[in-house]
């Protein structure tokens, strides 16, 4: 299998995903179309197939001018039927996806949208909008319960997991990651690197999971610093996961 980031927009990642026996790609959420078709006969593939995160524009905005050239499948969440321009096939949680001879699992992840899911194959992770390197996406139409929900279950696998979000925002994550946790080294180490590699346009994406446990503040409700922080911040928090989930997220959103 053999994965290339397509860089989109301002700030977007699409992803060619290519099963290399039988020459056929899928490409994870196309913000635009023309640089995925271009990518796509640079590598020689027959794309067959759209796979798309969630509904929002910066991420389905190439469906239209894909579909116009080519006979293609699209799928998302069934929520989204009506959302995802020319949704062909409505997943749910569990379903396989098959790109030539590959297969993939579909997670539904709700929170940052009602229908967002991640597309898993292998130890390949296609996340979309709900965890991004250090991060996670705002809550646009989900609570904070679901999120957490949804980052707890991406956060479970395994440790070697590739994470291959929709947006390249990890320096300003790893910034924001300092106010929750000025003590983390890791944080400190990863954003001296992510720094040098973004000072030459460098991608930052992918993360390891086992990387995301040590660094993401969205993933370390269990970290004795982030608990100590912020009840220092804020005498009388709450330490529930939840609780500290959302108080870290506004804090995200005020950043
Ligand atoms: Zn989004
Ligand atoms: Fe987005």
């Amino acid at each position: 299998m053999k994965v290339i980031q397509i860089p989109l927009l301002r700030d977007n990642y699409g992803y060619l995903l290519v099963c290399e026996r039988s020459g056929e790609a899928a490409v994870v959420d196309p913000s635009e179309g023309e640089p995925v078709l271009r990518q796509a006969e640079k590598e020689k593939v027959k794309l067959k197939a759209i796979l798309n995160t969630h509904h929002h524009r910066d991420h389905t905005g190439g469906n239209a001018f894909l579909l116009e050239r080519l006979s293609l499948k699209v799928y998302g969440h069934s929520i989204d039927k009506d959302r995802i321009p020319g949704l062909t096939h409505p997943l749910e949680d569990g379903d396989e996806v098959e790109v030539g001879e590959l297969k993939g699992r579909v997670l539904f992840i709700p929170g940052h949208t009602r229908g967002h899911v991640a597309y898993l194959f292998e130890n390949k992770l296609f996340c979309g909008d709900t965890l991004f390197v250090a991060g996670c996406g705002r809550l646009f139409e989900g609570t904070a319960g679901q999120m957490l929900d949804s980052l707890s279950r991406l956060k479970a696998l395994p440790g070697d997991t590739l994470v291959y979000c929709g947006h390249e925002y990890t320096e300003k994550n790893l910034q924001f990651a300092l106010t929750v946790e000025p003590t983390n080294k890791k944080v400190v180490e990863k954003l001296t690197k992510v720094r040098a590699l973004r000072a030459n346009g460098t991608s930052t994406v992918p993360s390891t999971m086992a990387e995301e446990w040590e660094t993401n503040p969205f993933l370390r409700w269990d970290s004795r610093d982030v608990r100590d922080n912020l009840t220092k911040n804020y005498p009388g928090i709450s330490l529930e996961p939840v609780s500290i989930f959302a108080h870290v997220r506004k804090l995200k959103d005020q950043f």
